[in-house]
Formats: structure tokens, C-alpha cells, sequence
């Protein structure tokens, strides 16, 4: 079980089916439970294993709405996403640190084997949602993806180059899963 901030994600490890039963917000695999939502773990007197939703106001998102936010943790197969605003909508208000997930399925059309090959940590990204209830977000289609990035060496601002970007500053070559969108100042 990953411990970190003690938020766990959909995919994570909780423990086995042996030690709890299956509460809300888990799935078991082949006598292994995981979470199936964000959110953090609580453990009844029963000995039911739970996930309890991270963000305490239910969300105001729907379905098909595309989001802007930024990456906050990159994991094997998801990266976390903390959800600024729903575009074009400026007057909808989300949640403060809304948290939404990209499963690295979701990342663009084709196999994804490395998610650190696609997003940087605290890139602004660009997302539509897939599933309102779970906050899980896509970023296949072409304007959606990465619109912001720093150089992870030296912070520096990165600039697009065809399909990869360059810093300014150091010259290090960053890929990543850009939208068509990136550097035209829409954030
Ligand atoms: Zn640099």
C-alpha cells in the first residue's frame, strides 16, 4: 500500500481479500483489492476496507467537459491532476484542489509504456473528462494534453519543436503529449 499523503488512487493496492472485505470505492482482482476511486483509506470495525472520496463537495463536473489543471504526482499508470477550471466556463466554480486522474490508457491513442515520457511535474494540462463520478480524464485527442511545461532541469520555459519541446535556456530536449494548443497562451 503506497503511504505517501495517504490519498490513494484508482489502481492502488489496498491489501488482500483475506485480511478485509470489500467496502465502497474498492475492487477486488484475483483475491487482491484496490482502490477504484480517489480518495483515502478507512478500515470499519468490521474489518471492511474503504475508500472515501478526497473531495468532500460532489463535483460540479460532467461528462465530456474539457478542464484545465495541472500535474501534481505521476505514478506508474496514473497522473494525478488538480483541476483549475472547466474551459470556457470561467464562472463555474470547481471545488478548491479538485483531483482528477489520468490513467496512462488515457493518455493519447496508441500504447503508453512510460506515463514520465508524456506529462512533467506541475505541467499545465488541458483534459476532457471521461467519467464525472471517478474524475478520470483524457487527453487523446489532438488540443488536448500538455499547454504548459518547465524544463525539469532547470526550470526554464520549454518551447514546442515539432513533436517534442526544447528549453530555451539549457537546450534539453523534453517529449511529452502536447496539445495543439501548447505555448498559445490560452492559460
Ligand atoms: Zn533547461
Amino acid at each position: 500500500m503506497e503511504k505517501g499523503e495517504g490519498v490513494v488512487v484508482p489502481g492502488d493496492f489496498l491489501g488482500t481479500s483475506e485480511e478485509f472485505t470489500m467496502g465502497k470505492g474498492v475492487y477486488g482482482e484475483e483475491g487482491n483489492l484496490y482502490a477504484s476511486q480517489i480518495g483515502t483509506i478507512n478500515i470499519t470495525d468490521k474489518r471492511a476496507i474503504e475508500v472515501l472520496p478526497a473531495v468532500e463537495t460532489p463535483p460540479v463536473l460532467k461528462e465530456g467537459d474539457v478542464v484545465i489543471g495541472r500535474i501534481e504526482d505521476l505514478r506508474d499508470n496514473v497522473a494525478l491532476v488538480s483541476i483549475a477550471c472547466v474551459e470556457g466556463k470561467e464562472k463555474r466554480e470547481i471545488a478548491a484542489s479538485t483531483q482528477a486522474v489520468i490513467r496512462i490508457s488515457n493518455v493519447r491513442k496508441g500504447f503508453v509504456s512510460d506515463l514520465q515520457q508524456e506529462f512533467g511535474y506541475l505541467d499545465v494540462v488541458k483534459a476532457k473528462v471521461l467519467d464525472a463520478k471517478a474524475l478520470r480524464l483524457s487527453t487523446e485527442e489532438r488540443d488536448l494534453g500538455v499547454l504548459k511545461a518547465m524544463c525539469t532541469k532547470c526550470k526554464g520555459r520549454l518551447k514546442r519543436k515539432g513533436d517534442v519541446l526544447t528549453c530555451e535556456k539549457c537546450k534539453r530536449v523534453e517529449p511529452r503529449k502536447i496539445s495543439e494548443d501548447y505555448g498559445k497562451g490560452v492559460v
